[in-house]
């Protein structure tokens, strides 16, 4: 169960990619070692994506999940700043690699946001703070999202 998340204050129009692992688990990869991880730090993400490419919902898409930090849009003309407050964010299980299942379901999971939600951007929490953080890492593969949402922008 997640616990840390709020009221959301303005409308969603960002997705936000990112990856996790639990670095001391005996499977580093376990979908419940990386829920008690968010917990543990105080944060959590609206949909965690398993190797396997099995869905999670953590957070009611309505509700503010506490995922992005510190963070700004990166594009000359729209520089908001707390991402979490207009974002759906999504974590993929992985430390560098991730599997076709999981893209299969990534790009499954925002069809569906997108028939909810009319989205503009989607971005890896590197391009909103690209001081302190690095995921999705260099070997997410933007190119099969890119062909796949035309209508959004990315980085
Ligand atoms: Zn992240």
């Amino acid at each position: 169960m997640i616990v840390h998340f709020d009221e959301r204050p303005s409308k969603i129009d960002t997705i936000i990619i990112h990856s996790c692992f639990a670095p001391d688990a005996k499977d580093p990869f376990d979908t419940q070692e990386s829920i008690s991880l968010f917990n543990q730090c105080g944060v959590s993400a609206h949909y965690l994506i398993s190797r396997d490419g099995n869905i999670l919902n953590l957070v009611p898409e309505e509700k503010r999940a506490w995922h992005a930090g510190i963070s700004k849009l990166p594009f000359k003309d729209d520089q908001r700043e707390a991402v979490n407050d207009f974002s759906i964010g999504i974590e993929l299980i992985g430390e560098s690699d991730f599997t076709e299942d999981q893209y299969l379901a990534l790009i499954d999971l925002i069809n569906q946001i997108n028939t909810r939600h009319k989205i503009k951007y989607i971005l890896g929490h590197n391009h909103i703070a690209p001081n302190r953080k690095t995921d999705p890492g260099e070997n997410f593969d933007w190119s099969r999202l890119k062909s796949s949402f035309k209508d959004c922008l990315f980085c």
